[in-house]
């Protein structure tokens, strides 16, 4: 069962991602190291003791939805409900409408706790976080009083309704649409497909934020509004009152998380309310919809890349606790512990241990990865003028990469997870396919990776004129520079080795900004996939240099330092190909596309 490694998350946090560093300055007012720890150690304890037995549970039952009424897995409204009274739910949010203000970068650690208990309930507090936060930064002040407490408490949740069945990487084409009404409301009519947590049993109330069309509005994104549509309407008192018109049609039949229910929506179909059409309220302008959402984007899209840390987290848990009980065959130098006779627990097969260490390589990368982008957001809000535009832009640059590279790793460590286990990897009963069922979602929403890919090459390595990027390369050089400088035998060859892959980092990032300043954006985004992942590697082999000098500094054993060896010196061999392939695939992939006519 997975225990919240809470020691090594705040370590993360505190000695990699800045946190530390961040309390002393006291960015976070009177925030204190004590309190976070209490945070986080509270939070482990619910996520391993209350969420995990519950999780595995729930991926067995599923939601369930009869006559148009979802229902969650046994336990799950009372753990919901448990959770929320924690005061969980509010950790970020504004202490106006009862939450609790504290750094985006705890939320992420906590998320992480969550979703690894279960992922499939994370989701819920997961987008309802997504929708405080569009409706504290675009709403009015009427529908901030309205709702934003009930939501922040968690007596309320959230969802997002972007994706239509023919409307999904590209919203442009979205036909969802919103007719005003004389009162200042509107009247929505469509259909949204996929909606994470659409309809349940564990609040008594749904926020809708959906993105609809209104009738004049002009072709494209350009012409997407934002409005918020509740399952009941509220009363002026505050109370709800009669049901909307929007209804949960169908629950899908999935892969993985298989506790969320993922809804396809109907809103304005005349089943509810007197009047037909689902009643809806504008958040922010017309037809500004989508940059309403996309000023929640970063968050939304970090919350994501930590699922894929929190499954890398629990199938490392696993595979670990299973090898160590698992006897199988002879390994190298095994002469037996009295108890299996001649055969050795399979940890100590090279290669076995070669995976497990793999597993806990890029869990602890990625973790530092999602870490760091939350620190450059706080930082980002707690600063003034270029030095918060610096942050922002930090945290701009890292999102895509922390998407991207912690689902995709959330993927592979799952199912080297399996592997570790062999044939009992395969088999349900022990839960090492759950993780890869679970993982594999993370890479597809939220924006496909191959969307992040994008966005990091043509939006993000741009910014500042390319400075915002190679400002970062420039701090990672000092890590490995730091590392030759030491002189410890324990680090092998990492300060070699951590240099080539940034000089790789580095000669694939000015191609790229290179061919997109000549207008060679074909081949640019024919490399952006692999240049992500080699942007991600590289960020892991350096932020465990990183832990791995302060546990040097702190006298904290050798184990930090052989890990980020290990890194350096196995997986970090990938960047140079990954290298070739930025710069040099684009012509294979241009001569080879005709096999696909
Ligand atoms: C379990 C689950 C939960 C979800 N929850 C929600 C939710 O709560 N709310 C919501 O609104 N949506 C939700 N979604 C929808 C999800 O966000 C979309 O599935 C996702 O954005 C991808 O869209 P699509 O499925 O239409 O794939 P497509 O957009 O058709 O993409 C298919 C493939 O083409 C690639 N591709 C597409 N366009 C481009 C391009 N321009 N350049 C390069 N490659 C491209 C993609 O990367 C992908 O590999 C959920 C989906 C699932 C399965």
């Amino acid at each position: 069962m997975y225990s919240a490694p809470v020691e090594e998350i705040a370590f993360t946090l505190n000695h990699v991602a800045g946190l530390s560093g961040a309390l002393e300055e006291g960015r976070f007012g009177d925030l204190s190291s004590d309190l976070v720890a209490a945070i986080l150690e509270e939070a482990g304890r619910f996520a391993s003791g209350e969420i995990a037995p519950l999780g595995e549970k729930g991926d067995r039952e599923g939601a369930k939805l009869e006559d148009g009424e979802v229902t969650t897995p046994k336990g799950w409204p009372d753990l919901y409900r448990h959770w929320r009274e924690g005061g969980w739910n509010g950790l970020t949010a504004p202490e106006a409408y009862g939450g609790q203000n504290l750094p985006h970068m705890l939320n992420v650690a906590a998320l992480e706790m969550w979703n690894s208990a279960s992922m499939a309930f994370a989701l819920a507090p997961t987008l309802t976080m997504g929708a405080i936060e569009a409706l504290t930064s675009h709403g009015s002040d009427a529908l901030k009083e309205t709702y934003l407490e009930k939501m922040v408490s968690g007596e309320w949740t959230g969802t997002m309704n972007l994706t239509e069945p023919h409307a999904g990487s590209d919203l442009g084409v979205l036909k969802t649409r919103a007719e005003p009404r004389d009162d200042g409301t509107y009247r929505i009519f469509g259909q949204k497909i996929f909606i994470t947590w659409g309809e349940h049993d564990v609040a008594d109330n749904i926020i809708h934020l959906v993105l609809a069309r209104l009738p004049d509005a002009p072709a494209g994104t350009r012409g997407i509004s934002l409005f918020l549509v509740p399952k009941f309407l509220v009363n002026e008192d505050g109370a709800l009152g009669e049901r909307n018109d929007v209804l949960c049609h169908s629950i899908e039949h999935k892969l993985g998380i298989h506790g969320s229910p993922t809804c396809t929506m109907i809103f304005g179909d005349g089943r509810f309310g007197e009047e037909w059409g689902a009643v809806g309220y504008l958040v922010g302008e017309e037809n500004k919809g989508l940059a309403c959402m996309f000023t929640m984007m970063n968050n939304a899209r970090l919350a994501v890349g930590i699922q894929g840390v929190a499954i890398a987290e629990a199938a490392t848990q696993k595979a670990i606790a299973f090898a160590k009980e698992r006897t199988q065959g002879k390994a190298p130098g095994w002469s037996g512990d009295g108890k299996n006779g001649a055969m050795s627990p399979i940890i100590r097969h090279p290669d076995v241990a070669q995976m497990l260490l793999t597993m806990k390589a890029l869990t602890q990368g990625a973790r530092a990865i999602c870490y760091a982008c939350a620190y450059a957001t706080d930082m980002s809000h707690h600063h003034e003028g270029e030095k918060a535009q610096h942050w922002a832009e930090r945290a701009a640059l890292l999102t895509p990469i922390a998407k991207s590279f912690s689902t995709d790793i959330g993927v592979d460590v799952a199912s080297l997870g399996i592997q570790v286990h062999g044939g009992m990897g395969f088999i349900e009963e022990t839960g090492a396919a759950r993780y890869l069922r679970d993982a594999r979602i993370a890479p597809i929403y939220e924006g496909t990776n191959g969307i992040q890919a994008i966005d990091l090459v043509t939006r993000k390595l741009p910014l500042s004129g390319g400075d915002q990027v190679k400002g970062l390369l420039a701090e990672l050089k000092q890590v490995a520079d730091e590392v030759s400088a030491r002189n410890d035998t324990g680090f092998g060859e990492t300060g070699d080795r951590l240099r080539a892959a940034i000089a790789a980092l580095e000669a694939a990032t000015a191609w790229l900004l290179l061919a997109q300043a000549e207008g060679r954006t074909a081949d640019a985004l024919a490399g952006a996939t692999p240049y992500q992942r080699l942007f991600g590697l590289v960020l892991t082999g350096v932020y465990l240099a990183k832990g791995a000098l302060v546990a040097v500094d702190n006298s904290e054993g050798s184990g930090r330092v052989s890990l980020c060896r290990f890194m350096a010196e196995n997986l970090l061999a990938e960047t140079s190909a990954l290298k070739d392939r930025v710069i040099a695939g684009s012509a294979s992939l241009a001569a080879a596309r005709s096999l696909l006519d």
